[in-house]
């Protein structure tokens, strides 16, 4: 067993001190003890300990064209028009440009306190719609990548076969994420076998949205799903857009999210991404489902979605999460800040999402999105706790920002101030220290791949 002394650590029920945590050759914390003195020849953390936060939503490729599409193509420039661009330089991926796009994503994402990712996966298929030699090219870039950098995975293959509520056939640019629901299955069973799971690795699907998979093969991908492994995450793109929600009440008479809950067994096995747009009796359906809600502020506010119904879903006790979905910013505190701003800016009030029981908005927000993100991973990172993997970040205490701060003072400077560099220090994941001083191991070399990839993308 290692082992690591820490004068302050978050733990799930708050702040403690004089933390001993153990964890195994697998990296799993087999020791969480408060109120400990420091044994001989253990080390001590160079500052607080906060558990790692897992990003629940991700397509990788996007940060390559993240701040592109930042100028007014049309007058009423929305998500759609967004797609177009992004369907066009879709066109162009190769494998290794997901490679290289995928390191140094991942790489930021541990540096900005994301210990794992959900990776939403749906460029499947050559330019020309025919599919790879190997099947799994394309997920097995990601696979390598995340082993790499060394961050936790949860791959979600995408199944895409239609372009809109109909149904309506796919568009040419969408061919290379169309799959048929037994080749997803397929490719389920033969990722299994080439690459096991293990404590950093995780599969399940994505059956994209309703307007992009019908009712009948949405039945048969969760079912199939469920022979292979009954408690793998499903996740799906639900009420992003007010457009499929109309067209949703068009063809089913109902919301998507309404539609789901009524339409499918809806329980923590399932996270629905941009739960942006629902009613009151929606929000309360959910929250009570067990599902968790994927909140992507800073894409939604990017793309101009709406506004996630935060107060009211976390006043019912609805799990949830965030993820950095374009990537537009890959950051943990601009998600939480985002959400939690976004709440202000409609309600005109403070500490939107806070109450009298969490009366410390940014502990309340680091806490539920880790147990958010973890059910919605379908992995064991819920935080500094006993069968948890060891994943956890360490503060600089004489930041700007946190120097002199008590407790309960040190997350809110980390999530609201922004002066300077950030305040993370080092990046633990499972045990092994991944970000030292702000650098990764692999910084170099993925920045110069990096940019190749870029310069190949754009020209
Ligand atoms: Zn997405």
């Amino acid at each position: 067993m290692k082992q690591l002394f820490a004068e302050r650590a978050l733990l799930p029920e708050g702040w403690h001190h004089h933390v001993l945590l153990g964890w195994d050759d697998a990296g799993i914390l087999v020791q969480v003890h408060p109120d400990a003195t420091q044994p001989a020849g253990v080390a001590k953390a160079d500052g607080p300990l906060l558990p790692g936060v897992p990003n629940l939503h991700s397509h990788a490729f996007q940060r390559a064209m993240a701040g592109l599409t930042e100028y007014l193509a049309q007058p009423t420039d929305s998500f759609w028009s967004w797609r177009e661009l992004m369907y066009r330089f879709a066109q162009r991926l190769s494998p290794e440009h997901l490679y290289a796009v995928a390191c140094q994503l991942y790489i930021e994402m541990l540096k900005a306190g994301y210990t794992s990712v959900c990776e939403f996966h749906y460029i499947h298929h050559a330019p020309d719609g025919q599919a790879y030699a190997n099947p799994a090219e394309l997920s097995e870039c990601l696979i390598a990548a995340a082993a790499e950098v060394g961050i936790g995975l949860t791959l979600l293959p995408v199944l895409y076969q239609q372009a809109g509520f109909g149904p309506r056939p796919p568009l040419p640019e969408q061919a290379r994420f169309i799959a048929s629901t037994d080749w997803m299955l397929v490719l389920q069973t033969r990722l299994r076998g080439s690459h096991p799971e293990h404590a950093r690795l995780r599969y399940g699907v994505a059956p994209h949205s309703l307007r992009a998979v019908t009712p009948v093969e949405l039945d048969r991908v969760r079912t199939g799903l469920h022979a292979i492994d009954s408690h793998a995450p499903i996740h799906i793109h639900i009420a992003e857009q007010i457009q499929e929600v109309t067209d949703c009440e068009a063809l089913h008479g109902q919301r998507p999210v309404a539609w789901l809950l009524d339409n499918q067994p809806v329980d923590a096995r399932w996270c629905l991404v941009h739960a942006t747009h629902m009613t009151p009796a929606e929000v309360q359906s959910l929250a009570t489902s067990g599902a968790v809600a994927g909140i992507c502020a800073t894409t939604e506010a990017n793309l101009g979605d709406g506004i996630f119904a935060g107060v009211d879903y976390l006043a019912r006790n609805g799990a949830w999460g965030i993820g950095s979905d374009s990537h537009i910013s890959v950051s943990v505190v601009d998600e939480l800040r985002g959400l939690e701003y976004s709440q202000r800016l409609r309600d005109q009030r403070r500490n939107a999402l806070a109450t009298a029981t969490h009366p410390n908005v940014a502990e309340r927000l680091w806490q539920e999105a880790i147990a958010g993100g973890s059910r919605a991973s379908g992995r064991s990172i819920a935080g500094l706790a006993l069968g948890q993997q060891a994943d956890w970040l360490v503060l600089d205490p004489e930041h700007p920002n946190l120097a002199g701060r008590k407790d309960d003072q040190l997350l809110a400077g980390l999530v609201f101030c922004q002066h300077g560099n950030t305040p993370i220090k080092q990046v633990v994941v499972a045990g092994e220290t991944l970000v030292k001083d702000g650098h990764h191991a692999r910084d170099a070399k993925s920045a110069r791949d990096y940019r190749l990839a870029l310069k190949a993308l754009l020209e």
